[in-house]
């Protein structure tokens, strides 16, 4: 009896599958395009909508591709305390000190941001424009990812600590909740990156700097409430659903001093930064007269693939990330 309650509380409990949640990474990536100078701007704006909801994909193709979810996150407490001098930054040296199988096993975020980036060069070089607005979208996604403490801390989802769904209030139910309403996303132009890599480096340590505070307040605010007051049955997309009480999360965000809106509008600085320095890596080549044509081929093909496993298949590999 007891076990069938304790499965029901479960069903029942706040789920958000997604780093940032859906909401989070389509504002991070639509807000990024503003912080562009107007020889991009020129290309990107008229395709800001195909930037927000494309943001998303990479989540998604964690429910057809195996080797996606390690992509998404790095569990940087497994190389011992900080700044984790076990684990050379650069890849090569990484998998010849690590092995490849346990970086996998471990999350390979930094260095998957590198592929990307990669990636977007070389459809700024070839002026490609799908491959453009595909690989900028996604590289938004996984650069805005290493930004959430969670990401960066193997209890992911606080289930050693008792802090089940932890993941999905930070990322997704506070944002919700007050980033259109609260918080400022007036930020600075795009900046040229030198060594990308070392700042995405910089970022993720920063996020598992993070990552015990947000587990640790969370714990001492739960505490302080009552377990009706915790969850409420409340709005959300149009839909009464059981979740995090506003009260609740209003107090999180307040005992956090502002830490997930600076998260926020750090990755949405280092998306665009990432953006602008695939472009200028690429030779800065004119954009003005791209035009997206619409999917079609095996490109429609893949897209169509995606949402199929996202809408019918179990996650592969953890959940909340
Ligand atoms: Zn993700």
């Amino acid at each position: 009896m007891v076990r069938i309650f304790i499965m029901a509380l479960v069903l029942y409990l706040p789920f958000y599958a997604h780093a940032w949640g859906f909401y989070g990474h389509q504002k991070i990536n639509y807000y990024a395009v503003f912080l562009l100078p107007p020889e991009m701007l020129v290309f990107f704006k008229p395709q800001i909508d195909y930037l927000a909801v494309h943001s998303v994909d990479p989540d998604k193709r964690r429910y057809l591709l195996e080797q996606e979810g390690p992509r998404h996150y790095i569990d940087l407490d497994h190389y011992g305390p900080a700044p984790y001098v076990s684990l050379p930054r650069d890849w090569q040296t990484a998998v010849a000190a690590c092995s490849m199988d346990s970086l996998v096993k471990y999350g390979i975020g930094p260095w998957w941001i590198q592929v990307m980036l990669e990636r977007l060069t070389k459809a700024f070089m070839v002026k490609d424009p799908e491959q453009i607005l595909k690989m900028a979208a996604e590289l938004g996604h996984y650069v805005a990812d290493l930004h959430v403490p969670l990401h960066a801390c193997s209890n992911h989802n606080g289930q050693l600590t008792g802090q089940h769904g932890i993941h999905g209030f930070w990322e997704s139910r506070v944002p919700e909740l007050l980033a259109e309403k609260e918080w400022d996303f007036i930020i600075g132009p795009a900046r040229y990156y030198r060594d990308p890599l070392s700042l995405i480096w910089k970022r993720v340590l920063q996020s598992a700097a993070a990552a015990d505070t947000v587990l640790r307040i969370e714990k001492l605010l739960r505490a302080q409430f009552s377990s009706d007051q915790v969850y409420a049955y409340e709005e959300r997309n149009g839909k009464l659903t059981r979740q995090f009480s506003s009260a609740y999360t209003v107090a999180y965000d307040q005992l956090l001093n502002g830490m997930i809106e600076r998260r926020m509008r750090a990755s949405v600085e280092a998306v665009a930064s990432f953006w602008l320095t695939a472009w200028i890596n690429a030779g800065q080549p004119p954009l003005r007269s791209l035009v997206r044509h619409p999917l079609g081929g095996d490109a429609l093909l893949s897209m169509q693939q995606l949402e199929a496993a996202y809408k019918n298949s179990p996650i592969k590999g953890r959940e909340h990330d």
